[in-house]
Order: structure tokens, then sequence, then C-alpha cells
């Protein structure tokens, strides 16, 4: 079996597998082909694979010849290509175009963001590794925007105030931050509809705002549920209080398969004080502010307004080491001690990450949503 990892459209420096995980591949039976360069970016260089026994090879060369192709992003496949295995984050719940094209040519394609959050599925979690280094990046990126310091620093020229930090959803993300931020020396704040997130919140040494109200998302898998009408007025009050003290507010609020909740409105800006930053990680869903666009910076009054949806490719290395080793463990799920695929659909992991298979789709949840019409409006494409 060949197992084909492409290049990266232009915007992402990430690569779906570094060298360091060909050898496992490898010693599995598996041929590994890299399309030419397509590790650069993240410092990875063809020889570096083919030091590890992979194979270069021409995107055409990979698209025709591999099994098993691996990317992050979605990408265009050649027409002619029938019945190939694709394993990605292709956001398949937003992007009902690409899946009808995968079903017409009876590609098999995997989307790690549907994996669902368990313990079993932890050392796969794509969300995870890359959301984590999202919410590290967005604290640093923050310091060094500020333009004030971030511990409180006493000195014989005077005395400077820590930051104050607002940060919108404690996931994977948020948590982070809180910790990258806690440990530069600022002060932070926290909301999140989900209580089991008070805990963890005031363990990292910050304050968790409650709103009373939240909807039931027990039954959820671990994400967040829409919020009534009335709880979304009582948190907006709550934040525009917080935020008016905020220096800087890291936003992260998603709701699994839905347009990402608008928490911070133009008013609440309007209040912030001069040289205030938000970074809004929730930008590729929609984003947590009124004015949020994905990839754009833009500049409200007294703020800087970053859309980071893709911050996790601004630390390529590591980020892309995540990831490989995320595959990794996925691929131990579809490939056999002969190096042969074999899928078993009765696997929980598989059968909730499989989107399509033999010219059908096959995710419950992607089903689930065609029958009720439920596809979000916007685009989860980046660039
Ligand atoms: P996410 O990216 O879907 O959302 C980020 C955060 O935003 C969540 O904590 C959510 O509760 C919060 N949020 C949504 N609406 C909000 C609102 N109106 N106001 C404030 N906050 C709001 O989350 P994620 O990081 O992908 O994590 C999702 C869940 O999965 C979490 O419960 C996390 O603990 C859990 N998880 C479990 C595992 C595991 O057990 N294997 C691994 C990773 C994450």
């Amino acid at each position: 079996m060949i197992i084909g990892i492409l290049k990266e459209p232009s915007f992402e420096s990430r690569v779906s597998l570094l060298a360091g995980e060909v050898t496992a591949l490898i010693k599995n039976g598996v041929n590994v082909w890299i399309e030419l360069e397509a590790g650069v970016k993240a410092f990875c260089t063809d020889r570096e694979y083919t030091e590890r026994g992979a194979i270069i090879k021409s995107r055409t060369e990979i698209f025709d010849g591999a099994d098993v192709l691996l990317s992050i992003h979605y990408s265009e496949v050649p027409l002619h290509l029938k019945n190939k295995v694709f394993i990605g984050i292709y956001h398949p719940i937003y992007n009902h175009a690409h899946v009808e094209e995968w079903v017409g040519h009876g590609h098999t394609v995997f989307s790690l963001d549907m994996l669902p959050r368990t313990t079993r599925a932890q050392t796969m979690d794509v969300l995870s590794s890359q959301s984590n280094i999202a919410g590290y990046k967005a604290a640093i990126l923050a310091a060094s925007m500020y333009p004030r310091y971030f511990p409180m620093m006493m000195t014989a020229a005077g005395s400077c105030s820590p930051a104050k930090i607002l940060i919108l959803g404690a996931g994977v993300a948020g948590l982070q931050a809180v910790a990258t931020s806690r440990r530069l020396g600022a002060v932070v704040e926290v909301f999140d509809t989900r209580a089991a997130a008070k805990e963890e919140v005031m363990s990292l040494g910050a304050k968790f705002v409650e709103v009373e109200g939240t909807a039931d998302a027990s039954k959820a898998g671990g994400y967040a549920v829409d919020q009534t009408i009335e709880f979304q007025q009582k948190q907006k009050l709550r934040i525009a209080e917080s935020i008016k003290k905020a220096d800087i507010v890291i936003s992260t609020a998603q709701i699994f398969g839905k347009k990402a909740p608008v928490l911070v409105t133009k008013d609440m800006m309007e209040a912030m004080r001069a040289g205030s930053i938000i970074i809004d990680l929730a930008a590729g869903t929609g984003g947590n502010t009124e004015i949020t666009k994905d990839n754009e910076t833009i500049i409200f009054g007294n703020v800087t307004v970053i859309g980071a949806g893709n911050l996790a490719s601004s630390l390529p290395s590591d980020a892309s080491k995540l990831y490989g080793k995320n595959v990794l463990n996925f691929l131990k799920l579809l490939i056999n001690k002969t190096g042969t695929l074999e899928i078993n659909f009765t696997d929980d992991i598989v059968s909730n990450t499989c989107i399509t298979q033999g010219g059908k789709v096959i995710s419950p949840l992607i089903i689930k949503n065609q029958n009720h019409g439920n596809i979000p409006e916007f685009h989860s494409e980046q660039h």
C-alpha cells in the first residue's frame, strides 16, 4: 500500500506528516510518497524524508499512484480519480460541495474534525493538538503586539500594572491561552457556558465569571450548545462589564457544527481603552465579534481585531509534528499488521470520522444534518 503526503495550499505552513513519523509506517510495510517540497515550510526537507525511506514524487504521481492521501486541508482532486482514501480536516459539516464531489467519485474520506472527543480518541485528536497551539500562540501574539507589559513591573522608574485579559471560551484553546497568559503574569478573567470549565479555569489561577441559566449540554459529547436568547442577553451584559476593564480579549467560543456565537459587539469595543487587542480564534466559523474577518486584521476605533482561525499554522514545526502523530495513531485503526488497508466500520472512531464511502454519505451526523436541511451558511475554508 502507498500513502501519499500532499503539499498544502499556499496559505498553509504545516504538513500532514513530518519525516520523524515516516519510519513507523515503513516498518509496518507501507510505502510513503511525499510531494516535492511538501514539508519545506515546516522546516522538513525532502532529504530528511528520503533518509527515512520515503520517496519524493510529483503531485500528479501521488494522486495517480497512492492509495491513501494525507493532507490537512481539502485538496481539489483530479476528476479522473476514483475510489481513493483521503484523511484530513475537511469540515464536511460546512462544505457540502466537497461531500458531493467525494460521493460522485467513490472516495472514502475521513475527516478528523469529526472524531468523538473520547478518552480512546485522545491520541488522534487533531482539534486538541492544534487548538492547544493556537491558544498558546494567541497569548504570545497578544503579548508581542500589546503596547504595555503583561506582568506587573515595579522598577526604580515607576510601576506598571499587569495586563488584564478576557478569555471567551475555555475549551482546549481557551485553557491554553489562560495558562500562557498567566505564565506571562497577566490577570485573567474567563467566560464559558459549560459548568465543567469553572474548575479548570480556577486551577490555572484565573477568575471564572458565572452567568446563570446555561442550556443543558450533557448530550452534546462535551461540546457547548446554543443558548437561550435570555441567557445570551444576560451573558452580553456581563461580558460588557468585563471588557471595559480588559486590555486584551482572546475569544475561542465555538459550538460544534454551528456558526460561532457573537459575544463582542461594536458598543463593547468602543468602551475598550486605546491599544486594546482582540484575537479571535473562532474566526474560521464566523468569529466571536461583530466585525471579525478570518485572516484579516481590522482596526476598529481604539481596538485591533485579529481574525485568527488558522493560528496553529504559525508554529508549523510542532503543529505538524503533533498533527502527524495524531494521524499515525488514527492510521493504526485502518492498517493491519501486513500494511494493508482494513477498515473496521464497527469501531466508533472509524464510523464517526468516515464521511463518504462507496459513492454514499455514511457519516451519521452529516446524514442527520442533510435530512434536517441544517447546513450552516458560511464557508469554513480559509483564504
Ligand atoms: P470548542 O472549540 O468547540 O469551543 C471552545 C469553547 O467555547 C468551549 O469550551 C465551549 O464551551 C465554549 N463556548 C461555546 N459557546 C460559548 C459562549 N456563548 N460563551 C462562552 N463560551 C462558549 O471546544 P474544544 O476546545 O474543541 O473542546 C470541546 C469539548 O471537548 C470540551 O468540553 C473539552 O473539554 C472536550 N474535550 C475532550 C477531550 C477528550 O476527552 N478526549 C479532548 C479534547 C476536548
